[in-house]
């Protein structure tokens, strides 16, 4: 039994209006509560979800009007963007007001079963393809999370036949107390956020608490080839590895091209290594984990090959954008940590050109030198972090300071030779010059796609480097 909550008359404090605030206040105020939205950004900013919040009836605070009573609520949500050490929350916390994140008060409402999705890279890949898998094979399903819905926004549409699957960051994970997903997924554990959280144990310490309440009768799912992942593995629910590289006692594998699934000593194929549309072996690790999750939600191996290979790949995650006289673009704008752009220079063989910088979370770039050395012909760097990057690239790999995307698009095309990629893979967060890495993402196509309508042609040009 989930313990519920009654919210009818209760004092909820939102704090943070993005897409999750405003969906927590907007399923409180219908439950009766009485809602404060609170916002550091000023009103106009928000125009938006004031005019959302006003129209049912929340009390709404910004930017310097400053609220001084946490301690006063029934219940505080903050929303992901809210630093854990905020003193409102501090104060709250002393006098005993429960402070939970949206997927907590979203679970206790929540029907039907849920798969919960975390790791440091690879969430959004994985629950959509989860969600395609399960979508095709027939089942009722919800996928919440960063790319889309919150998963408060489901809450109230869901029943007993409901799958839902939901990405989970290790913000929201911070601040549950009772949330229990009946299938846990962890990806991998590498440092990322740490302008966040105090330290690496402290990340990792919020991812664990997926497993936290989880019983006997839930499954974990965790990668056997992430030993910091492994270490995290809880002792409850029942535990199916996957790896990339060896046979695991429970959980998937591969065994030549097939990926098998062994279960209480039986083995499963699920389906073929030709199956995968998407690039690189850090996408072999998410349709493993995204494979055996769907296979333990009851979906047959067949309609799990055919999910996998009908799967387009999601928007900004090592994106094809297009191909301009034999010039490859790839548009992974969300490589916003030095791992996932590690995991997108590994896609490719060679001939790359790089876009990386935008705002440093305070993150080593050393781990991309032997990579870029191997595979990159250039570097272009863009926004605030170019200094940190050239100082710790060292003088590895030539590099360009292009400032802007827009420099940096037209440089590395005016570089590029036939058979070359341009990569925008940053290994960066983007709010230093764009709103979001959608937003970046976006513009890097709109630049490209412009380039293609140049007259300059490429064929002009020579082979050699
Ligand atoms: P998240 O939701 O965890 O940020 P995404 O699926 O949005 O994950 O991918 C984020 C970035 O990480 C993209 O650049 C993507 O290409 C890369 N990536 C995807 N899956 C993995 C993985 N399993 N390991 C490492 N990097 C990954």
């Amino acid at each position: 039994m989930r313990p519920g909550i009654e919210l009818d008359g209760k004092r909820v404090l939102v704090v943070g209006l993005a897409r999750t605030g405003v969906a927590t206040a907007r399923f409180c105020a219908a439950r009766g509560a009485r809602v404060t939205a609170t916002d550091d950004r000023p009103a106009e900013q928000l125009a938006d979800a004031v005019q959302q919040l006003r129209k049912i009836g929340c009390t709404l605070a910004f930017g310097r009007d400053v609220i001084t009573n946490f301690a006063a609520q029934d219940l505080i949500v903050p929303s992901p963007g809210v630093p854990s050490n905020h003193p409102g929350l501090a104060a709250a916390r002393q006098a005993g007001v429960p402070v939970w994140s949206e997927i907590e008060l979203a679970w206790r409402f929540l029907r039907g079963r849920l798969i919960g999705v975390t790791g440091s890279n690879g969430k959004t890949t994985t629950t959509s393809l989860i969600g395609h898998i399960l979508a095709g094979s027939g089942k009722q399903v919800m996928v919440a999370g960063n790319i889309g819905t919150p998963l408060i926004a489901y809450a109230d549409q869901s029943d007993d036949k409901t799958m839902t699957v939901a990405e989970v960051s290790s913000f929201q994970l911070e601040l549950i107390d009772s949330f229990r997903p009946d299938i846990s997924v962890l990806l991998n554990l590498t440092p990322d956020h740490l302008d966040r959280h105090a330290s690496f144990e402290d990340y990792a310490g919020a991812k664990a608490r997926i497993f936290e309440n989880q019983t006997e009768r839930d499954a974990a799912i965790i990668n056997a080839d992430d030993p910091a992942a492994t270490e995290l593995a809880p002792s409850r629910p029942q535990i199916f590895w996957f790896s990339r590289t060896k046979r695991v006692a429970s959980g998937a594998y591969l065994r030549g091209t097939q990926i098998i699934f062994r279960r209480d000593g039986e083995n499963t194929v699920l389906l073929d290594r030709a199956d995968i549309g998407l690039r690189g072996e850090h996408n072999l690790e998410n349709v493993l984990a995204s494979a055996s999750a769907a296979f333990l939600a009851g979906v047959a191996s067949a309609e799990i090959a055919a999910g996998v290979r009908s799967f387009p790949g999601v928007e900004h995650r090592l994106e094809f954008v297009t191909k301009i006289s034999g010039v490859n673009f790839f548009n992974d704008s969300k490589a916003t940590n030095v791992d996932a752009t590690v995991k997108a220079l590994e896609s490719f063989s060679g001939g790359l050109l790089v876009i990386l910088g935008g705002k440093d979370k305070g993150s080593d770039y050393g781990p991309l030198v032997p990579l870029l050395r191997e595979r990159a012909k250039v570097v272009l760097l863009i926004g605030a972090a170019a200094e940190k990057i050239a100082a710790q690239l060292g003088g590895a790999i030539p590099l360009e300071r292009a400032e802007t995307l827009q420099r940096a698009v037209a440089l590395a095309y005016e570089h590029a030779r036939e058979g070359d990629t341009v990569l925008l893979a940053p290994a960066c967060a983007s709010f230093d010059q764009f709103e979001d890495y959608e937003h970046r993402g976006r513009t890097f196509k709109q630049l490209v796609r412009a380039l293609a309508e140049e007259p300059r042609p490429l064929h002009a040009r020579g082979r050699e480097v």
